[in-house]
């Protein structure tokens, strides 16, 4: 037994009415996860616990009470691990994401092998092993790209005879879990089960949950991969590679033409890739702090802000921050306050538009 939760605060789409973000809901094999009134909603009751919603979260919004990615990875790299099974302390392989795949292929002494011995007969292999594939090609890609000779395999590893007694049902191996827990504290375990309910869990976004996502956080999977690149070594050369082949960070441009400086881009960015000062002249960006959660060009509504082709790993090695666009500022006549100046005009937009206003009350022709 396994409980998922969801902090709305972190999910893109309550910040961002525009958002498109359907990650969770791509990947959630027993298609329990729904978006309903614009957010995430689930029923706790039907979540077999794969974790694969906390792998696809851009921003790690998907939480379960029995794994951490984070724990789980320190542990493999203690233990001196080479095997990662889903009968060893992951619920699936597909509930680690790529970043976090490769932070442990970088940080581990040895090749990772994934275990695909139990794929066969498990009943969420469709879409779950789809996913382990796709980002094992991923991470090997890049490995390659950063000239580390390490790969990772996802291939069937000979179990144990003790291995080979565990039970295959994944709802049997949670609720043993639970028990051991159980025993542990009691109490814990029925809070949880009175926690796992059968009806639909809506979220709604608390005062709390809008200041989380104004405090900008980057996930603790991304400090991860900062820490294992510094531990890699930086390559002979950085390369650059097609921005479609890294799922996880990119770079972006303004077209200088059609941007607005509505400011609504780094106003939503939930980890502060893109930022700006008090008076918003600029728009600077930070490729490491970014999380290729779409958030950004959803709100776009020139589409003026747009993934660059390619992708130079120097951003993951030395990471450098870029001023995307440079704006005019000037004092309104009117009130004072610095406005980006695009041209000709004498006053801030606040101000042109209650004096638009106050023309149509009175009845005055401009
Ligand atoms: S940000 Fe995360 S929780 Fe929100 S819709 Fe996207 S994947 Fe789901
Ligand atoms: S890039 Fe788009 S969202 Fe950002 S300030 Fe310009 S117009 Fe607004
Ligand atoms: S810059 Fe990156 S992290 Fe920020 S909103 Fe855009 S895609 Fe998301």
């Amino acid at each position: 037994m396994s409980l998922l939760t969801l902090d709305i605060g972190r999910c893109v789409r309550t910040t961002n009415k525009f958002s498109t973000c359907e990650k969770c809901v791509e990947v959630c094999p027993v298609e329990t996860i729904k978006i309903s009134e614009h957010l995430p909603s689930f029923v706790p009751n039907d979540c077999v616990g794969c974790g694969g919603c906390l792998a696809a979260c851009p921003d790690a919004a998907f939480k379960l009470d029995t794994f951490s990615p984070l724990n789980y990875i320190f542990s493999f790299l203690e233990k001196k691990s080479v095997v990662a099974s889903c009968k060893e302390e992951i619920p699936c392989l597909a509930a680690l994401s790529t970043e976090e795949i490769l932070s442990l292929s970088l940080l581990s002494e040895t090749p990772v092998v994934f275990d695909k011995a139990h794929c066969a007969e498990c009943s969420i292999a469709k879409p779950n092993v789809a996913l382990i594939e796709e980002r094992i090609e991923e991470v090997n890609f890049l490995l390659e790209a950063m000239e580390v000779e390490k790969s990772v395999r996802f291939e069937s590893v000979e179990l144990s005879v003790e291995e080979e007694k565990v039970e295959n049902d994944r709802r049997a191996f949670f609720a043993k879990a639970s028990i051991k827990e159980a025993a542990k504290a009691k109490q814990v375990f029925e809070n949880k089960v009175e926690a796992l309910s059968e009806e639909l869990k809506e979220h709604t976004a608390s005062v709390e949950d809008i200041q989380s996502i104004r405090a900008k956080v980057v996930p603790d999977r991304r400090k991860l991969l900062q820490m294992a690149m510094k531990r890699a070594g930086v390559p002979t050369q950085f390369h650059n590679i097609d921005a479609n082949d890294i799922s996880f960070v990119s770079q972006k441009m303004i077209d200088e033409e059609s941007c607005t400086n509505c400011q609504m881009c780094y106003r939503i960015c939930p980890t502060g890739a893109l930022s700006s000062d008090k008076y918003g002249g600029f728009i600077d960006f930070d490729a490491i702090n970014c999380i290729k959660c779409q958030s950004c060009h959803d709100v776009c509504e020139p589409d003026s802000i747009t993934i660059k082709n390619v992708f130079s790993l120097e951003q993951l090695f030395k990471p450098k921050r870029e001023q995307l666009i440079k704006f005019s500022v000037k004092r309104c006549d009117e009130c004072g306050m610095p406005f980006v100046y695009r041209g000709g005009e004498i006053m801030c937009d606040r101000c042109r538009v209650e004096e638009e206003e106050a023309h149509a009350l009175w009845g005055i022709k401009q």
